[in-house]
């Protein structure tokens, strides 16, 4: 039998008063780790803050898990936590550097998607221990325990199916077309509504059944919410599901008992929140709208599809053009990262701005694939950040252009959204390029963006279509000038 000495103990509550301080400097790194992540000026700071403040919280944990093993130094079980912490963070941190060190820009979204897809998995896998092992609880607390379990399930599970659906839609395996179930809000709050009841039920009479109904509910209801939002509003549901991650940490840190998970999620969670709604607005989207996936529906168009003639041009009068003209502005979309142009960009920049010519940038706020994705590009490429500009601040400015460069930009750059109400996309706010004297749209083919929208600006009197890679065209320019 294992004797358990004062000391023994007042060095477990040693331990963990230095956990809990720990987790307080570490709950704060975060917070100045968010706020130095709001501007690119400061982002790198915020990286570094947000990184001490995993370490400290990764070091801490381990002490304490050590701490309790050396409680019961007899009890090999009590080791076994230590082990698997150790070996888990090994695992863990090596799969994770090995793909931040493989992927691609253009592949952030789906790892992302992934990452938030195992954070829920997590959330599940935490709730169904608590209902399995819920000794040991104060008899006042287990109805709270109970709630608990049932509310961190259901918030895990939906984020973990409905995250593998969005990785599965950005990654193009599954199209990026809304699923359009009938009766498919019904769907969603009759499940909302049965979850409410169950939750009740569960807390009243824990039996096991009701948290596996549960359990298929919550993974049923994830897949669901994002197979049926469209192509435009992924980026609404990414953010979403950010915040859903976060909430569902939060849950499972409410039932580990563990301070800093819940300061974690719920940062987390109000932060995907808030990003999600400044994204409805940037888009003109209800966020209500946007979750019950009432947004990307393919809707009857009110004209015919706009073609015509195109005009077709190549790199030397491109070249011939920036020669000519005394105000560029550029419109990168998810082509540059496709691509990888944004260094001849940024080189072009330079040399267009030695010459004299005012060269700025115009940024969508949902370019690319990922917020803030052509800033991070634009940035990593050393354009400087006070001609980088956000939609609002740009729009104004194109019927004083001359020459506007869309470089893999499509969906952004849609005059259909701002002039054909029966387009998918109406109403989202986009870069007017067309009131331009000039447009050159970068791109290898007449293909569709994301959205899967045929773009009237192609077939416009003032554009010119460049075809081919936009790095390749890029250079191609730069060799020309
Ligand atoms: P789009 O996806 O609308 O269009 C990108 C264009 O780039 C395509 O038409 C493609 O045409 C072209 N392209 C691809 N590769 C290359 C290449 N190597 N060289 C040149 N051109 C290339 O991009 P936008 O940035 O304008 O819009 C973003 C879309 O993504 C929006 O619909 C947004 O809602 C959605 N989205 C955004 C997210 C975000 O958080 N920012 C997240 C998820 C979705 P072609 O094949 O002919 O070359």
């Amino acid at each position: 039998m294992t004797i358990v000495t004062t000391t023994d103990l007042s060095m477990l509550n040693l331990a963990q008063s230095i956990a809990t301080a720990a987790y307080i400097v570490a709950a704060l790194l975060f917070i100045l780790a968010l706020s130095g992540l709001s501007k690119q000026e400061t982002a790198r700071r915020g990286v570094v803050y947000g990184i001490t403040g995993m370490t400290i919280a990764l070091v801490a944990t381990v002490v304490l898990v050590v701490a309790n093993g050396a409680l019961v130094p007899d009890d090999v079980t009590a080791y076994l936590g230590a082990a698997l912490l150790v070996g888990a963070v090994v695992i863990g941190g090596a799969i994770g550097l090995w793909r931040a060190r493989v992927v691609e820009m253009t592949g952030m979204p789906e790892l992302i998607a992934l990452l938030h897809s195992f954070v829920g998995l997590a959330a599940v896998l935490v709730g169904w221990n608590g209902a399995l092992y819920a000794d040991g609880i104060a008899p006042e607390l287990v109805g709270i325990h109970h709630a608990e379990v049932f509310i961190g399930v259901f918030i895990g599970a939906v984020t973990f199916t409905g995250s593998i659906v969005a990785f599965l839609k950005l990654s193009g395996r599954m199209s990026s077309k809304p699923l359009m179930l009938p009766g498919k809000n019904v769907l969603n709050v009759g499940a909302l509504i049965l979850f409410v009841a169950m939750t009740v039920w569960y807390v009243i009479t824990p039996e096991l059944w009701l948290l596996i109904v549960v359990t298929a509910l919550a993974l049923a209801l994830g897949w669901h919410l994002v197979a049926s939002i469209g192509g435009g509003d992924m980026p609404v549901v990414v953010s979403m599901l950010n915040s859903y991650s976060g909430w569902a940490a939060a849950a499972a840190g409410f039932l580990l008992n563990n301070d800093l998970l819940i300061v974690t999620g719920a940062l987390v969670g109000s932060s995907g929140a808030y990003l999600s709604y400044i994204m409805c607005k940037a888009m003109n989207r209800s966020f209500l709208s946007v979750i019950a996936g009432g947004f990307g529906i393919e809707a009857p168009r009110s004209d015919a599809e706009e073609e015509g003639e195109i005009h077709e041009t190549d790199a030397a009068s491109v070249a011939e053009l920036l020669r000519d003209a005394t105000s560029v502005i550029i419109t990168p979309g998810y082509g540059m990262a496709v691509a990888q142009a944004q260094y001849p960009v940024a080189d072009l920049t330079r040399r267009l701005r030695e010459k004299g010519v005012e060269v700025r940038f115009g940024i969508h706020p949902v370019a690319g694939r990922l917020p803030g994705h052509m800033n991070v590009l634009l940035a990593e490429a050393k354009v400087p950040y006070d001609i980088v500009l956000e939609l609002d601040e740009i729009n104004g400015d194109f019927a004083d252009t001359d020459v506007v460069l869309v470089i893999g930009a499509n969906d952004t750059v849609n005059p259909a959204a701002a002039e054909d109400p029966g387009s998918p996309i109406a109403g989202m706010p986009v870069l007017h390029v067309w009131e331009a004297r000039n447009v050159v749209v970068f791109k290898r083919s007449m293909a569709s963006g994301y959205a899967g929208v045929q773009n009237p600006l192609f077939f416009r009197e003032n554009t010119q279509m460049l075809f081919g890679d936009a790095k390749q065209r890029v250079d191609d320019i730069l060799a020309a000038l």
